[in-house]
């Protein structure tokens, strides 16, 4: 159980003191025993994951990271876009760990809970210190996903990796709108810098892949749109294309739902309609966007597949260990 502005106990004697403090974001030290956590979701494709940082400037309205900020003492949902959390990276105990997750077999998921480039990075680099430490140990299975363009500083570094790992960029966009998304992800970089970044890794040698997601619900889910995105991935090299309709899991669903009464009010009752039976979308619906996103990634060329078909073919038969930590 929570209590509105109180960290939780497991919390309390790991918030360090103010790193840095800019306009209007601070930025605290949190210490963590591993920086690299085992995964405990068969519905997951990755075994490990890696969140270099809590919290996230980009402030996406749909962002499902956003309600664990109250482990963290925060009530206030807004701040997990201003109180950001800088985890320590202590270098042999993540090559140690690194190790057993090369054993498993498993892919490591790096920024699969917030994003390891967000400006954040720019300034503590703990996301640079993870990649070193990944370049010392081959034969891993690498996924990161991002938003930000600032990954093309690590483009050296990723080819290395690529080059002794399996290593695949994510990048997230969910449509090339770049007014529209500004509201939605209201300071997350634009959509064309994110498809140029992928263009630079792609030249790089680094693989890279769309994950055009979430698909919003009369937002961003109409042909011509997303024919757009899938062109201008496969344009830039992307070598597949994943999809996936919005989930409203939890606190995220009140959050977005009040962003939708303010910003697309008319959209409103549609949505509660929609996401009337839980955290999914109505299967119909679903099914409908997987054969319309299907078909237009086949068309542009991409090997084409929806999130769920991934999991199947990519998650390794591996028994129920440890609940998520991270
Ligand atoms: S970039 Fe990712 S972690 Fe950051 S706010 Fe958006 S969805 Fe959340």
């Amino acid at each position: 159980m929570i209590k509105p502005g109180v960290p939780a106990p497991g919390f309390v004697k790991r918030i360090g003191s103010l790193v840095d403090r800019r306009r209007r974001v601070d930025f605290r030290a949190l210490e963590s025993e591993q920086i690299l956590n085992r995964l405990n979701d068969p519905r997951m494709p990755f075994g490990w994951t890696v969140n270099p940082y809590r919290g996230c400037e980009f402030g996406c309205r749909y962002c499902y990271a956003r309600p664990t900020h109250a482990y963290l003492g925060h009530a206030d949902p807004e701040d997990f876009e201003s109180r950001i959390y800088v985890k320590r990276t202590e270098t042999d105990r993540l090559l140690a760990r690194l190790r057993k997750a090369r054993e498993s077999g498993e892919e490591i998921a790096l920024g699969a809970a917030t994003d390891p480039y967000q400006p954040a990075e720019g300034r503590f680099a703990v996301t640079r210190g993870v990649l070193e430490a990944m370049r010392r140990v081959p034969g891993l299975r690498i996924g990161i996903t991002t938003k930000s363009p600032a990954i093309g500083r690590d483009a050296d570094l990723l080819a290395e990796i690529a080059a002794s790992s399996e290593l695949m960029v994510n990048f997230s966009i969910a449509s090339l709108d770049a007014g529209l998304l500004r509201r939605i992800e209201p300071r997350a970089p634009r959509p064309d810098l994110r498809v140029a970044a992928m263009a630079r890794l792609s030249a790089a040698g680094v693989p890279a892949r769309l994950f055009a997601m979430p698909v919003l619900p009369w937002l961003t889910d109409r042909e011509p749109g997303l024919r757009a995105l899938f062109r201008a991935a496969r344009a830039a090299g992307a070598r597949e294309a994943i999809w996936n309709v919005l989930f409203l899991r939890g606190d995220t669903r009140g959050f977005f739902l009040d962003f939708i009464a303010r910003e697309f009010p008319r959209l409103l009752a549609r949505y509660r309609d929609l996401y009337a039976g839980g955290s999914s979308a109505e299967a119909g619906y679903r099914e409908g966007v997987e054969r319309l996103a299907g078909r237009i990634a086949l068309e542009e060329g991409f090997p084409g597949r929806g999130r769920d078909e991934r999991v199947e073919a990519e998650r390794p038969a591996r028994p129920r260990q440890l609940t998520l930590a991270w």
